[in-house]
């Protein structure tokens, strides 16, 4: 069964007397291990949606069931377990705290969460191996989320949520990322699910999603990836 199933999502949101509708009647099915890149113009509702996956922000109707288990129905006790041991979460900006080392951003996630990798194994899978007494200043972009995206894995989380994880980033740097993403995907099996605005991130997705309007216009599995497996 897949590890994602929406079931007519609708969010809206209030600005003054008037309301706007970022979500409707969103459904979407996510199998375990699939890479689904998300894309659609600015104001598509992209990250309502994701937000809504990661439990960051309720929505209005529907059912989000991750693993057959419906969030939008639980507590407020299960929504923290829910944020702290399911979902990895990786932003534009690194969220990085700045009077921690790289390993001590890990350490912190790796410390609340109940069924933690090893630290040194997440760093040296992100490639950053050597750096683990530096500060987040003493990074380049690429590095700083490099650290972000352990501290996502180092919780073994069933779903790795990527909101434009490249917007930052220059192009060379960019496909650096993605292939540590493609790699971490890979290596733990991870569901992931990627934001992005750059067509060409979407070549390396199993499936690309678009948005419009709130509302899913395509749904592509990429034939290309498929048949190079
Ligand atoms: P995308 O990620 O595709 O750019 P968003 O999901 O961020 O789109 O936003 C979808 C729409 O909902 C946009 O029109 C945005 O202005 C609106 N919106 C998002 N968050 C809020 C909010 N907290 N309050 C009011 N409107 C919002
Ligand atoms: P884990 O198995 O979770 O990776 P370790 O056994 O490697 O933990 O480390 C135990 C403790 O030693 C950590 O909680 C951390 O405080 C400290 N430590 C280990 N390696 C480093 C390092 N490279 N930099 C800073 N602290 C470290």
């Amino acid at each position: 069964s897949s590890i994602v199933k929406i079931e007519a999502i609708n969010k809206s949101y209030q600005s003054g007397n008037s309301f706007f509708q970022a979500l409707s009647n969103v459904s979407l099915q996510v199998e375990k291990g699939e890479i689904v890149v998300v894309l659609g113009p600015s104001g598509s509702g992209k990250s309502t949606m994701l937000n809504a996956i990661g439990a960051i922000d309720e929505v209005d109707s529907g059912k989000i069931c991750i693993d057959q288990q419906d969030i939008t129905q639980f507590n407020n006790h299960q929504l923290v377990n829910y944020r702290r041991e399911e979902i990895g979460f990786v932003f534009q900006m690194y969220n990085l705290i700045p009077n921690l080392t790289v390993y001590e951003n890990i350490e912190l996630t790796a410390n609340i969460c109940s069924n933690p990798l090893p630290i040194q194994e997440v760093i040296d899978a992100v490639g950053l191996n050597g750096m683990e007494d530096r500060f987040p200043r003493e990074l380049s972009g690429g590095q700083q989320q490099r650290v972000s995206i352990a501290r996502a894995v180092v919780k073994t989380p069933k779903l790795l949520l990527c909101d434009e994880p490249t917007g930052a980033l220059d192009s060379n740097t960019s496909k650096e990322i993605l292939n540590l993403i493609e790699k971490i995907n890979k290596e733990y099996n991870t569901t992931v699910l990627i934001i992005t605005h750059n067509q060409a991130i979407s070549e390396m997705a199993n499936r690309v999603v678009t948005l419009k309007d709130g509302k899913i216009e395509s749904d592509v599995v990429n034939e290309h990836i498929k048949s190079a497996e």
